[in-house]
């Protein structure tokens, strides 16, 4: 088998090599002083408490020059796209350069595992200057000293902590933590792949899979009794020995499926990565989530893709779903299985979003907060604001008139950022004060 494999990437003279070698604990650093020089592509096998995994140093492939196509070689791309973490490792006594700034919206992107390493902290004096990297939108940077070896423990910690192995225990204490049964249903056109994924969730060692017969002949639930708890499949006939159907059949589990989705804590859209997101695939979406469904999106058969139009479907997820505002979205290989695995925890985080409830006193923050910034035309104005349901989160906001839609969406927004609600369907209702 395979080692997992972490590609340590950033620009020339960061520290790359020198971080290699400290991982490796080997002293005679092989560092090369000059900057810009191209190494060759090297991968050495390293161990931290017992894991053990793949570090690829893409030292040389950040070559020079002007756009991002000279500054990453396509094979660094690669690389990064193949790997299963990326350590991004950066400068702490330069900040951050237009060049991270690109490394950085690819890995995001792409949507790999990362970990940003601010590398040369050599002392306290250097730490404050890391929050910089807060600026990449990869999370909070580790201080590191390579060259000393400071910190490079809490970096391994939290590298094997990413890594394959670490994310399957990790998902099975999120799960149990949830003592109800959720309820989830696979929605997608035919043929991207929604049998292959269900029988590779069922397929798994710990899986136990009862059938339970709904009310009709069609209906049937198969819940999926993993150790970390039961997760019930709505209405998913005929989906784990799929005969061969006509388009008709075809149809019918389709809106068979949109009807389960009333059911359900969460739809898992399919979609087919190869083929992009087409207007069926909005359409699909707008009805599931019309139905107050959170969303989550599975772009599958991603190892097909190649570089460039892993950027693309990215960009086209964005771009015409963006209704459903920021929607969790997985890449996949159902065949495979790959990235499989991180669907439970995002199953678990919109779960949450869905119950959460928040209290009357922050709700209240936000919205005052939301329209001193910007106040509603025409002396209109938001007095006070609760949450008055979960499943989806409901809020009322007693006005002193009507709100504008524009300004109702604002608000909704205001929210769903402040309280971190993800692509959950938010409800607002306006009562007028004297209501
Ligand atoms: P690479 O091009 O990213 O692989 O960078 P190298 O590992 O070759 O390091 C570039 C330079 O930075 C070398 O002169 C290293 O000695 C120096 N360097 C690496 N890590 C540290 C560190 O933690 N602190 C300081 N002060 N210098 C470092
Ligand atoms: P459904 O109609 O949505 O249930 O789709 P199926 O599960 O029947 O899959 C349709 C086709 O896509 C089959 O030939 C699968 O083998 C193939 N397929 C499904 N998932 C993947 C994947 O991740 N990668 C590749 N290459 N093919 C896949």
């Amino acid at each position: 088998m395979s080692l997992p494999v972490v590609a340590i990437v950033g620009r020339p003279n960061v520290g790359k090599s020198t971080l290699v070698n400290r991982i490796l604990g080997r002293r005679e650093a092989i560092v090369e002083e000059r900057p810009g020089v191209t190494r060759d592509r090297k991968a050495v096998d390293a161990e931290w408490l017992g894991h053990n995994f793949t570090l690829l140093d893409t030292g040389g492939w950040i070559a020079g020059g002007d756009d991002l196509d000279d500054k990453v070689s396509a094979q660094s791309v690669q690389a990064m796209a193949d790997a299963d973490v990326v350590m991004l490792v950066v400068d702490s006594t330069v900040g951050v350069t237009p060049e991270d700034e690109r490394i950085g919206l690819l890995i995001r992107r792409l949507d790999i595992p990362v970990l940003v390493v601010a590398n040369k902290v050599d002392d306290r004096s250097h730490e404050i200057a890391i929050w910089e990297f807060m600026g990449l939108g990869l999370g909070e940077p580790f201080p590191v000293s390579a060259l000393h070896g400071k910190g490079t423990g809490d970096l391994l910690d939290a590298l094997i902590a990413l890594l394959p192995s670490g994310s399957d225990d990790e998902l099975v204490d999120q799960v149990s933590d949830d003592p109800q049964l959720f309820s989830v249903t696979l929605v997608g056109r035919p043929n991207v792949g929604k049998s292959t994924l269900f029988n590779r969730l069922i397929g798994e060692e710990r899986a136990v899979v009862h059938d339970r017969p709904g009310t009709t002949r069609d209906a049937v639930d198969t819940i999926v009794e993993t150790v970390s708890g039961p997760i019930r499949f709505v209405d998913t006939a005929g989906m784990r020995r799929k005969a061969k159907i006509d388009e008709d059949t075809e149809y019918y589990s389709l809106v068979r499926a949109l009807k389960a989705v009333d059911d359900s804590d969460v739809a898992l859209l399919v979609i087919d990565a190869t083929v992009g997101v087409t207007h069926q695939d909005q359409r699909l979406a707008e009805r599931v989530d019309a139905a107050g469904c959170p969303i989550v999106i599975l772009l599958n058969k991603w190892e097909l893709l190649g570089t460039e139009a892993r950027l693309k479907i990215g960009e086209d997820v964005e771009r015409k779903l963006s209704f459903l505002g920021e929607p969790n979205v997985l890449r996949i290989s159902a065949l495979s299985g790959k990235g499989v695995n991180r669907l439970w925890p995002t199953l678990q985080e919109a779960v949450g979003a869905y119950r959460t409830r928040i209290p009357t006193r922050q709700v209240n923050q936000v919205i005052r907060a939301a329209q001193s910034a910007q106040p509603a035309p025409h002396g209109a104005r938001v007095m006070y604001a609760t949450q008055g349901a979960t499943d989806p989160p409901t809020f009322t906001l007693f006005a002193n008139r009507e709100l504008h839609s524009t300004y109702m969406r604002y608000l909704e927004r205001s929210l769903r950022e402040a309280f971190d609600l993800g692509s959950t369907p938010i409800k607002l209702r306006v009562r007028r004060r004297n209501d």
